[in-house]
């Protein structure tokens, strides 16, 4: 039997960060997670500065930065009017890095500075079980043949949007996807320039993302019937774009796998309980559509440390203390995922004069490229954006 001082329910990009965190300051840390291995990547990684300030922090941004890449641009355009483009140099916005990164690489890194830091990872494994007595969990492993049990008074959830230990807590949470829209996502060639780069159609968008020398991001925006009649197409049509040249349209060619995705938003009223915390897509969840869901993972890492560490030096791991978590987080998150839906119904909305007002607002930001940098500038600081901010992204 083990006796962590905290046990993390899932080695992925909120767990194994944690972990890192906490055995760095002294915390003996275990994880718990079910894959045996890297799972195939059917997206990249773009990850703002909120992201990647945690990774420097952490210690891995360098090696990050040599398995991904550091995006010098973002651009978005309209597929109809190929001049209505906003371009920002991001070197010129000085908001922080903003890094394009394949998630096994980005897994790979992590789990090295974990195991170096003293994490105890126990992954492949089968079925676990949970129970309380005195202040205590069990928590019951099955891995194969063998069987292993933790003690700990404090567990963390990390185990992703659908996460399994938020039900076992009894902690209620409620979803939300854009009806009749789906994602299409895949891995393709490397781009000629590091950049991310969207382009937003009549019915939809698409773009790309640098993710170093030898692969980019593709993903499409659609209609669900079209992109579940032919993903490859939909995922295609990006490349045709009047604003793409051939050696853009050559990452498209190489895509290892066009996968169709519907993510939620998940919404979580209470993230602790006695003896548990819930952080990452385990406690807010959120649409991919501005690639903010890992970057405000990786925010967690640090406020949580904070508060595990005080409570295991207090020993105090009662539910009112482990919530100073939530209370000092919720306020960025719930911003994130709302304006994240907002972007989601924007997108594909079919809503009569919706799509005007969309393309409208996109030729002012154009026109005005101190607005769009703003904006960037904003949602790249620690803080929740100013009202002017959020009332400019209403008018979207
Ligand atoms: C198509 C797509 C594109 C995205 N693009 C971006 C982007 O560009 N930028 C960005 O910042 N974010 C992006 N995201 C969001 C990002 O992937 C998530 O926010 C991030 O991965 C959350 O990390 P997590 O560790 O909380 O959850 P996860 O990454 O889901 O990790 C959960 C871990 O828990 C394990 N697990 C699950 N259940 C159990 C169990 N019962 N027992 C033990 N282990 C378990 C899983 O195997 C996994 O390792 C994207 C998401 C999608 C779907």
């Amino acid at each position: 039997m083990e006796k962590p001082d905290i046990t993390i329910v899932g080695g992925g990009l909120a767990g194994l960060s944690t972990g890192i965190a906490l055995a760095e300051s002294g915390i003996d840390t275990a994880i718990v997670e079910s894959r045996g291995k890297a799972k195939a990547d059917i997206f990249g990684f773009l990850l703002w500065p909120p992201g990647t300030r945690s990774l420097r922090w952490l210690g891995v941004l360098p090696e990050a930065l040599r398995e991904g890449a550091e995006l010098d641009s973002l651009a978005w355009f309209l597929t109809e009017r190929t001049d209505t483009r906003i371009q920002v140099d991001l070197a010129e916005l000085g908001a922080g890095t903003f890094l394009g990164i394949r998630p096994s690489r980005l897994e790979s890194v992590l789990r090295d500075a974990a195991l170096r830091a003293g994490v105890r990872i126990l992954d492949s494994v089968d079925e676990w079980s949970l129970r309380r007595e005195r202040a205590t969990w069990t928590v019951r492993l099955r891995r194969g043949e063998d069987t292993t049990e933790l003690r700990t008074p404090l567990l963390i959830g990390a185990d992703g949007s659908g996460s399994r230990l938020r039900g076992e807590l009894g902690l209620p949470s409620s979803r939300w996807q854009p009806r009749g829209q789906a994602i299409v996502t895949g891995v393709g060639g490397p781009l000629p320039a590091r950049e991310s780069r969207q382009a937003l159609s009549a019915t939809g968008s698409g773009g790309c993302v640098s993710l170093g020398d030898k692969a980019s991001w593709l993903y499409s925006v659609e209609p669900e019937a079209d992109a579940a009649a032919d993903p490859e197409r939909a995922l295609r049509r990006y490349a045709e774009l009047d604003g793409l040249d051939e050696e853009y349209a050559a990452a498209f060619d190489q895509v290892e796998r066009a996968v169709v995705v519907r993510p939620w938003t998940v919404t979580v009223p209470r993230w602790a309980t006695d003896g548990a915390v819930l952080m990452g897509d385990a406690a807010h969840g959120m649409l991919p559509h501005l690639g903010l869901g890992g970057s405000l993972t990786l925010e967690d890492v640090p406020l949580l440390r904070e508060v595990a560490e005080e409570a295991v030096r207090t020993g105090d791991f009662c539910a009112a203390r482990l919530s100073a978590f939530q209370r000092r987080r919720q306020a960025r998150t719930a911003y994130a995922q709302r304006i994240s839906n907002q972007w989601a119904r924007v997108l594909c909305s079919t809503t009569p004069g919706a799509r005007t007002a969309r393309d409208l607002a996109m030729r002012r930001m154009a026109r005005n490229v101190e607005l769009a940098s703003r904006f960037y500038r904003e949602l790249a600081s620690p803080s929740v954006p100013s009202l002017g901010t959020r009332m400019r992204m209403m008018m979207l």
